[in-house]
C-alpha cells in the first residue's frame, strides 16, 4: 500500500502550510497507485487496493 508523507510547518498562529509531499511507492502489482500496477485488463476495483493511507 502506497502512502504519502506530508511535511508540515507549524506556526504559532496555527497557520500550517503544506510544504512537502512525498509519495512512497509500495511497488506492488495489485496496488492501483503503484508504478508497478499491472497494465493488463483486470477487475481493478475488486482485485487491487485503491486507497492511499496517509
Ligand atoms: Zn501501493
Ligand atoms: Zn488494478
Amino acid at each position: 500500500m502506497c502512502y504519502i508523507i506530508i511535511t508540515l510547518t507549524s506556526y504559532r498562529c496555527n497557520h500550517r502550510p503544506e510544504n512537502g509531499r512525498h509519495q512512497v511507492d509500495c511497488n506492488s502489482r495489485d496496488c492501483s497507485l503503484s508504478q508497478y500496477h499491472k497494465e493488463d485488463e483486470h477487475d481493478c476495483i475488486s482485485s487491487c487496493r485503491q486507497r492511499q493511507v496517509i
